[in-house]
């Protein structure tokens, strides 16, 4: 079994060993299933080839602008698909807790439209793509609605002081619930990841300074940064990860609880801003290679969703200049070509 907390160097002891390790939610109430989940054996050979062809690759590097994250092991590798029929194909080190960090946006961006509706969201944040850096605050300046989109880190601040609450901890704890119910376990904070975000983020607190001068931010600012380092510090593994991603592909349902997590009108439009803005600066290029929404976080972690499919997600700590994860987007990149996951491909819907 390789679903453990075990090393790579424990996983390189023998080839003859790789073996996808799969496992379901006692408490499946899919009523639906989807006619376009992948084939399991597929899935497995995919993610088995994936994890050995990019398991040495070394390059990259942990972000540092947060101490904490500076200290993960670099090595650490873990792969996870869950298919909206709950199929689950996990490898490496996929019980490891890393920071959901930036993938935490989405599940904001879903709560916000659920509380408010798309409508209001979109016309207070918006959702073009900046071009620029994830922490970027020229783009503030220069993006006609300021907040830019709910994925970087002004419109993410903007989206987390949309969320409705008497006071910080109810919408902390509203947060936290809803990203508990995507992943159909209870999620909780890693308290050192969020002290060491907190020391540091003076970043953030001038992007909600600089959103409030345009009035463009819809609690106290820095209350609103608070709720948001927080949201960024919550522990996820990479099973737990795939299996929010898996709700966004099932239609707004967690596939092992049944539960309506997320509105079904509402998947579209997070998707889609996913596909524009989910790896920063670097979605454009990752739309045209790979063709999935998807959304990474500085923590290591990119999840990909393949409508009606399923979700793939990889941890892996070192990113590229962008801040996305090396390995996670050669992994995805791969296994969703051996899937036909690609969306704008015609064989994505069986036209050879
Ligand atoms: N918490 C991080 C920050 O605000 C999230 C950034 C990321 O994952 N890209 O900088």
């Amino acid at each position: 079994m390789f679903n453990t907390h075990n090393r790579p160097r424990i996983m390189l002891a023998t080839a003859c060993l790789l073996v996808a390790s799969i496992g379901s939610l006692p408490s499946v109430a899919q009523t639906k299933r989807s006619p376009v989940a992948p084939n399991r054996e597929r899935v497995e050979a995919a993610v088995r080839e994936a994890y050995e062809k990019f398991r040495s690759d070394t390059n990259g590097k942990n972000a540092d602008y947060i101490p904490y994250l500076a200290q993960v092991d670099s090595k650490m590798f873990g792969i996870a698909v869950v298919t909206t029929d709950n199929q689950v194909v996990t490898l490496g080190d996929v019980n490891y807790s890393f920071s959901i960090q930036s993938i935490s946006k989405v599940f904001t961006l879903a709560l916000a439209m659920g509380e408010l509706g798309p409508d209001k969201v979109f016309e207070k944040i918006g959702s073009e793509p900046t071009g620029r850096p994830f922490n970027s605050p020229l783009a503030v300046v220069d993006m006609p609605t300021h907040t830019g989109n709910p994925l970087v880190n002004a419109g993410a601040i903007a989206t987390t002081s949309l969320i409705p609450g008497r006071n910080a901890a109810e919408k902390w704890n509203k947060i936290l619930d809803f990203y508990s119910r995507a992943a159909g376990e209870k999620l909780v904070l890693i308290d050192e990841v969020y002290k060491s975000e907190a020391a540091t983020n003076t970043g953030n607190k001038a992007l909600s300074y600089l959103l409030a001068k345009y009035d463009r931010i819809y609690a106290d600012p820095f209350e609103s940064v608070d709720i948001y380092t927080k949201q960024c510090s919550v522990g996820v593994n990479a099973t737990q990860l795939a299996r929010m991603g898996a709700t966004l592909a099932n239609n707004g349902i967690n596939p092992a609880t049944g539960e309506q997590v997320i509105k079904s009108e509402d998947i579209p439009h997070i998707l889609s801003t996913m596909t524009m803005a989910g790896l920063y600066d670097g979605s454009g290029g990752w739309a045209w290679r790979v063709g999935l929404p998807a959304k990474s976080g500085v923590g290591g972690g990119i999840v990909a969703i393949a409508p009606g499919k399923g979700a793939i997600a990889v941890f892996a700590p070192p990113l590229d200049e962008a801040g996305n994860s090396v390995k996670a987007q050669e992994v995805i990149d791969y296994v969703a070509q051996q899937l036909n996951y690609n969306l704008y491909s015609p064989s994505s819907v069986g036209l050879k």
